[in-house]
């Protein structure tokens, strides 16, 4: 059994992507999802920048639910299990190696397995995930306009989402467990003097508190062992993320194809890869926004090329 396309991973990038390849005439498509299809927005208990949906109060979960049955409509197949390898063979196809221990192969493969930010590790950061506690200042930061966040990180990406929530929020108030930043000087000094920006240094977080609305607040451990508490309703953690890139490790430790220094994949405007036929999607590809709608749009940009490359396979 062949496909003409595998995708893997069921958030907005696959779902989208098969939405697409079956819509636009390949037979065979499978989306094989580890989990429930939706994706990691189906954390989320708010979303508001999903062009034209405008309910009030939707939640990710909310969002997400109509996607699946839209694409099994026009002959999507959705297998539930985890792919562990994307591997080529000697004639251009693909092996897709499943953790069941099964394989299939494929024609192309868009590969949508998208990222994880990593948690900053505290008391209540998981019950509050979502819910007050934010990776993403595009994302929620209209949330808490007018009103106080925490920031807490001290690289690059917390020293710039710091900025841009300066911009919304009454107050940025940056917690980091160092007294020195690993970000660009210019960076560094557009923080220091940005007025409603307070720096809380050598300070480690300890708990975030709240009530049944959700966050009211951080409690910081300072450099000499008091507990400070700041008051505020959204805290954003920026400490890492990691790419689910684990599907194009081969067997020999390296990857498929070309990636990134920081393990994202090198795509080009079209979401082709350094190997013909793969393409990557969504979260995990270089210089993703990490929004829902670029998910999206990018699954259907892969599908469309993939649909044009299955045919010229086909007349040759
Ligand atoms: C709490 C939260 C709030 C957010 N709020 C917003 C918002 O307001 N607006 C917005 O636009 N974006 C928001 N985002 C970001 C948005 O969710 C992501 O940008 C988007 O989901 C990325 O889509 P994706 O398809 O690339 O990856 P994902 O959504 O991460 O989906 C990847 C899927 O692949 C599956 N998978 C991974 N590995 C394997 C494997 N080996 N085999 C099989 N399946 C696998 C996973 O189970 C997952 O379902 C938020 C994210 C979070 C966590």
């Amino acid at each position: 059994m062949m496909l003409d396309c595998a995708i893997i991973g069921g958030g907005p990038a696959g779902l989208t992507a098969g939405l697409y390849a079956t819509r636009g005439g390949l037979d065979n498509v499978t989306m094989f999802e580890k989990g429930m299809p939706g994706g990691q927005i189906t954390q989320s208990s708010e979303i508001e920048n999903y062009p034209g949906a405008t309910g009030h109060n939707l939640s990710g979960m909310d969002l997400m639910i109509p996607w699946p049955e839209q694409c099994q409509r026009f002959g999507l197949k959705h297998e539930m299990s985890e792919v562990t390898r994307v591997s080529q063979n000697s004639d251009k196809t693909f092996t897709i190696s499943k953790s069941d221990g099964s394989s299939i192969m494929a024609k192309s493969v868009i590969v949508g397995t998208g990222s994880t930010p990593k948690r900053a590790g505290f008391e209540g950061e998981d019950k509050y995930f979502g819910r007050g506690v934010s990776t993403c200042a595009t994302c929620d930061g209209f949330f808490y306009k007018g009103k106080e966040v925490v920031v807490i990180g001290g690289g690059d990406t917390a020293l710039e989402e710091a900025l841009y929530l300066s911009k919304i929020c009454s107050k940025v108030t940056l917690v980091h467990r160092r007294d020195t930043f690993r970000s660009a000087p210019s960076t560094i000094d557009r923080v220091k003097n940005t007025d409603n920006i307070e720096l809380v240094l050598n300070a480690v977080p300890k708990e975030v508190t709240g009530d049944p609305m959700g966050v009211t607040g951080l409690d910081v451990i300072l450099s000499d062992g008091t507990i400070r508490h700041i008051d505020a309703p959204g805290v954003f953690t920026f400490v890492g993320n990691d790419v689910n890139n684990q599907v194009l490790l081969q067997e020999d430790g390296s990857f498929l194809c070309d990636m990134t220094p920081s393990g994202q994949v090198k795509v080009d405007i079209n979401m082709r890869t350094s190997v013909a036929g793969l393409y990557a999607t969504g979260d995990m590809r270089e210089d993703a926004p990490k929004q829902v709608v670029c998910a999206a749009g990018d699954g259907a940009v892969a599908a469309l090329q993939a649909i044009t490359y299955v045919d010229e396979l086909s007349h040759h």
